[in-house]
Order: C-alpha cells, then sequence, then structure tokens
C-alpha cells in the first residue's frame, strides 16, 4: 500500500517551485519569530538560510557550526514540526553549516509587519530594497550568545577593560572616548567583551552594531571590489551607530584593507559613531599599522587586558562549573587554576572537557579522574619542577614563611610543611638526599630521609592530610 500519494505529489509540485518554498519559510518564519520573540528571533533564526530538498528532507543552512549547533538544540524540534505542517511530504530537517557559495538567508523584515503567519509572501523580491538588503545582513555577524556582560568574570586584571565597555553598552553615543581600544594576549576575554556590547545594544533596541572580525573586513571588502558593490559597502558601515572590529592585528601588512578601514574609521567618528576595536597589543604597539591610523586609534580610550590572576581564574572556573551543573570540588578548581595559567580558552576547554566527561559516565569528578580525563592538555602545561618551586608552594598552602623552609624552627606548624617539602623534593626531582637536604638550610640527609618516612607514614594513617599532599604533587608533578 503507497499511503499519501497525493499528498506527496502536490507536495512536491509544489516545492519545484522555489517562490512556494520560500513563501512557505517565511510563513515559517513569521510563526517562529511569534513564538520565541523578537530578540531570539533576530540573533538565531534570521541566520538561517535555505538549502536544498533530497527526497523528505530539507537542508538549513547556518554560517557557524556553533550556530548550527545552538539551532538545532533549541529550535530543531518545532522546525521539523513547522516544516512538517507547510509541506506534508518533508519528514526531516536537516541542519548544516553554510559553505561559500551557498544561498543567503532571506531578508525578512518585512515578515514583522504582516500578521503572524499571513499566507501573503512579503514583498523581499523587491530588486530595490533587495542588494541593500543582502549588505546589511553581511555587516552583523551573528553574535555568540554565551558572550555577555552575564557571563563575563570581572578581576583586577581585566576591570578596567569591563568598566570601559560597559560604558559603550549603555551609552555608545556619549561615551566620551572614541574608540576603545581593546587589546591583550590571546584567550583573555577581547572578543567575549565585545559580543558583550552588541549583545547589550542588540537587546536595547534601536541602535544598530556591526561586528566583525578584521580578516572578515579585508574578505568583504575584497568580495565588494570584485563585485563592484564598494560604495555600498562603505554606505552600509558607515550607517552603523557602532562598529566593532575584532583582531585588528590581522590588517597590519594589508595597505588598501588598512586604508580602507582609516576612512571608514574616519567617516564614522566624524559622525559621532562608536568604534570598538581589539587587538593582541597597544596601538603604539602594533608596529605594522600605518602611522595615522595608529595614531588615531590611539585617541580614544586605550583599555589592557592583563594576564589572568590566580584569583581571577578561580572566580571563572567557579562561575562556569556552577552553570554547568555538575559539581566539581574546590580542590580540582585549585588544581586547574594552579596548572592551566595561560588563557581563559584553555581553562575553560579543560573544565568542559571534564564536565563533558562528568555527564557522559555520570562519575563524579575527583582529582584522579581530573588527572586521566585532562591528561594530554596537563603534559602540555608540564615543565620541571624545581626544589625552590615545591619550597614556594608548599610555603603558600600552608601559610608559612619561605624563609622557614630553611629556618631551624621546629615548632610543629613550621616542621611539617617543611618535610611535606622535602619529601616532594624526593618525589619530584632526581635531586640525592645530601643535595635535598643542603637546600632546607644545610640539613643532613638522614633528616630528609626521616622527614620522607615521616611524611609516607602520615599519609598512610591521614586521609586529609594524604590529600593534601596529593594535591601539592599534582600541582608540582613534572
Ligand atoms: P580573546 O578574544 O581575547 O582571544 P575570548 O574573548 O575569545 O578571548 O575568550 C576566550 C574564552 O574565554 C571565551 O570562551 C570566553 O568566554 C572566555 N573568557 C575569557 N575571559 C573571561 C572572563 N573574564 N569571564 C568568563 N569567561 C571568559
Ligand atoms: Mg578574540
Amino acid at each position: 500500500m503507497t499511503i499519501g500519494v497525493d499528498d506527496d505529489e502536490s507536495a512536491f509540485s509544489r516545492l519545484e517551485d522555489n517562490k512556494g518554498l520560500a513563501e512557505s519559510w517565511l510563513r515559517i518564519c513569521g510563526r517562529l519569530k511569534g513564538e520565541v520573540g523578537e530578540v531570539e528571533y533576530r540573533t538565531w533564526l534570521t541566520q538561517i538560510a535555505l538549502g536544498p530538498i533530497d527526497g523528505d528532507e530539507i537542508t538549513l543552512l547556518l554560517p557557524t557550526r556553533f550556530l548550527r549547533d545552538w539551532v538545532r538544540s533549541q529550535y530543531g524540534d518545532r522546525l521539523n514540526e513547522l516544516w512538517h505542517n507547510e509541506v506534508p511530504a518533508l519528514r526531516r530537517v536537516e541542519l548544516q553549516v553554510a559553505r561559500p557559495g551557498d544561498p543567503a538567508p532571506l531578508q525578512l523584515a518585512e515578515v514583522a509587519a504582516s500578521p503572524v503567519g499571513s499566507p501573503s509572501a512579503p514583498e523581499e523580491q523587491n530588486p530595490a530594497t533587495k542588494p541593500v538588503a543582502e549588505v546589511r545582513s553581511d555587516l552583523v555577524t551573528a553574535l555568540d550568545s554565551r558572550f555577555t556582560f552575564d557571563t563575563f568574570v570581572v578581576g583586577k586584571p581585566n576591570e578596567f577593560a569591563y568598566a570601559c565597555a560597559r560604558r559603550v553598552a549603555e551609552k555608545p553615543s556619549s561615551v566620551g572616548f572614541n574608540p576603545l581600544f581593546l587589546y591583550g594576549g590571546v584567550g583573555l576575554g577581547k572578543t567575549h567583551l565585545m559580543h558583550a556590547i552588541g549583545a547589550e545594544l542588540v537587546r536595547s533596541g534601536n541602535v544598530s552594531v556591526a561586528y566583525m572580525s578584521a580578516e572578515k573586513f579585508m574578505y568583504r571588502f575584497i568580495a565588494a571590489i570584485r563585485s563592484q558593490s564598494t560604495i555600498e559597502f562603505k554606505e552600509q558601515l558607515r550607517s552603523v551607530d557602532v562598529l566593532m572590529i575584532d583582531d585588528l592585528q590581522f590588517l597590519i601588512g594589508k595597505d588598501n584593507t588598512q586604508e580602507e578601514f582609516f576612512h571608514t574609521f574616519n567617516a564614522l567618528v566624524d559622525a559621532g559613531r562608536q568604534i570598538v576595536v581589539s587587538a593582541d597589543k597597544s596601538p603604539s604597539d602594533l608596529s605594522g599599522l600605518e602611522d595615522r591610523l595608529r595614531t588615531r586609534l590611539g585617541c580614544g580610550m586605550v583599555a589592557d587586558i592583563h594576564a589572568t590572576t590566580f584569583e581571577l581564574r578561580i572566580s571563572i572556573l567557579e562561575a562556569k562549573a556552577a552553570a554547568s551543573g555538575v559539581v566539581v570540588p574546590a580542590k580540582v578548581l585549585e588544581f586547574l587554576a594552579h596548572k592551566i595559567t595561560s588563557n581563559v580558552r584553555e581553562l575553560e576547554g579543560a573544565l568542559n572537557r571534564l564536565i563533558a566527561h562528568a555527564n557522559l559516565f555520570g562519575r563524579p569528578v575527583t582529582l584522579e579522574a581530573t588527572q586521566d580525563v585532562l591528561h594530554d592538555i596537563l603534559k602540555a602545561h608540564d615543565r620541571r619542577v624545581t626544589i625552590e618551586e615545591i619550597q614556594k608552594k608548599v610555603a603558600e598552602h600552608w601559610n608559612i614563611r619561605l624563609t622557614d623552609m630553611s629556618s631551624a624552627r621546629r615548632a610543629r606548624n613550621v616542621a611539617r610543611p617543611r618535610q611535606v617539602a622535602m619529601y616532594l623534593a624526593k618525589q619530584l626531582t632526581s635531586r640525592s638526599l645530601p643535595e635535598i637536604g643542603r637546600k632546607f638550610g644545610n640539613r643532613d640527609h638522614t633528616t630528609v630521609m626521616h622527614a620522607v618516612n615521616r611524611v609516607t607514614e602520615l599519609m598512610e594513617r591521614d586521609a586529609a592530610f594524604a590529600e593534601d599532599v596529593e594535591l601539592m604533587r599534582r600541582m608540582l608533578e613534572s
């Protein structure tokens, strides 16, 4: 028995004409917009482009993997349903990442004006409005919804940059400094702050924002030259209220693009619009940039994001662990914050892996599991540990003075950590007992041996103590 032949045929004859498909899509978008609200709709769903149909499956295209996954997890089922309602022959919606040359998203601005689910298709084919609309959508690179002010953890190293970013997001027209120039090493939160500014402005409405990496800026500029649409490109860029260009260092050595950016920059500043720029170095250190551009970049507010401190790393880990809903013991967080000091991206990556692992296997996160799961990451961060480092870390942990590592004081609260440090020196370095003894205030090798035995013994008897020493060992281990 064949089911629904009639249905299928009529559906496919409709599908053959693209206009019908576009109309269906517009109706679906209208519905979705009503269901999810303006902001969600604008942030996520305007990015979707129609792809090909194959059998009972329609493909929808998204510009990035992140967006695809997000749309799939948040709207996948609903999209399936809505498409099936529109075109009963369609049983599956496939979400894919768009490749160069794939169709661009339709412009759905008009859907807002027409009643939800209205059967009449908006006039998006209007030749007069089309090219403009296309360039517009191009300017607004998708904002990552995870990067907001709420999810940005503020600490000493980034508080100034954060405050400046907030300021721009609140009152872009009267900030008093232009541009805001954010700089700092890789993975320290520059892009996060820029997206946060964008998200805040989009939420507050009636401000047009363009965010793109310098690389994308160049790519679009070149594409505009090729398609002889540089005038539109320039006009579009110069019509925004806030322009944000990320990773400006990319423009070093790209003279034409720099020139174009310089003019855009001036035009916007003259028109009283706000510019936010990020780079890996301060304007004065970006030596490959043209002098006049460098000078202008330095004229506004220059905010440095410094390397993270241990405290900030802990706060960030705590926030991210809490948001994940997985219980991560404080000892594990401390361990990570000690071990992974390079940047927040790596720190976050390590924590995410732990969390994914815990979710997947339903096992609690422990120090042992951490060591296991992050084996490769930790190895990359390993270095040879020295006796001096051991003494320093142990002294910090037990809150004694570093000089007490070599002092003659015998009080238990000093002697015990000193013994632990000797024990760790034996475990983690290839130094001989006499050598270790010398580093601890010229003590005899038998003293070191005694310390090693004493700590081993105590660890067997006292689980809490053992755990402390273990933690130290893992932190220092090479
Ligand atoms: P950059 O652009 O400076 O290279 P990103 O903004 O891409 O760095 O940050 C890298 C990752 O670290 C992102 O996932 C971001 O959310 C996270 N991150 C950086 N700084 C913070 C912070 N202060 N609080 C929370 N997350 C942060
Ligand atoms: Mg970045």
